[in-house]
């Protein structure tokens, strides 16, 4: 529960400021445009009761805000999972009904990780580091192919695991 809860964290630690600040800016606009201009312009007959409206544009604008704060981690999560962010930012906002969402949870890559050598971003199927040539799985000393790490034979060459490089 614990660990989920600082997972969830530091999920949202990844969303670009500038959206943290857009979703600030866009609760604020729809708190001024449902309670301040809109009784100017249309006839306050028209509208619902003010508790109404203020409960309306609270909602209203805390659902703005997590939207905008959504592009916001789609953009920056995508980024670090090597994907087009920049396709993908564009998808969440323009695909209707929250579609481009699903589709970017469902399809999202996973994460990179760090060549342990030299720090370079790998995908999560790399064999070996593109960078430094560091073997990032277990592979048999003599034929190359990726074995299990407590494997004493090789089960493509017969050859006895040496040093394995990991
Ligand atoms: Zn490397
Ligand atoms: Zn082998």
């Amino acid at each position: 529960m614990n660990r989920a809860k600082s997972h969830f964290r530091s999920e949202l630690a990844i969303i670009p400021p500038v959206a943290r600040v857009i979703a600030v800016l866009a609760f604020a606009l729809m708190q001024i445009c449902l309670l301040v201009l809109l009784p100017h312009f249309v006839n306050r007959s028209e509208i619902p009761p003010m508790p109404f409206m203020v409960l309306i544009s609270l909602v209203g604008g805390a659902v703005l805000g997590i939207i905008v704060l959504m592009i916001g981690y789609v953009n920056a999560d995508s980024k670090r999972r090597g994907m087009n962010a920049l396709l993908w930012t564009l998808l969440v906002i323009f695909v209707p009904k929250a579609l481009g969402f699903i589709a970017y949870f469902l399809l999202r890559k996973p994460l990179l990780i760090p060549c342990p050598n030299c720090g370079t971003e790998l995908g999560s199927d790399f064999r070996y580091c593109p960078k430094c040539g560091h073997a990032l799985a277990p592979s048999c000393s003599h034929c190359g192919r990726s074995i299990s790490g407590d494997y004493v034979c090789c089960p493509y060459c017969g050859k006895a695991v040496g040093a394995t490089a990991t």
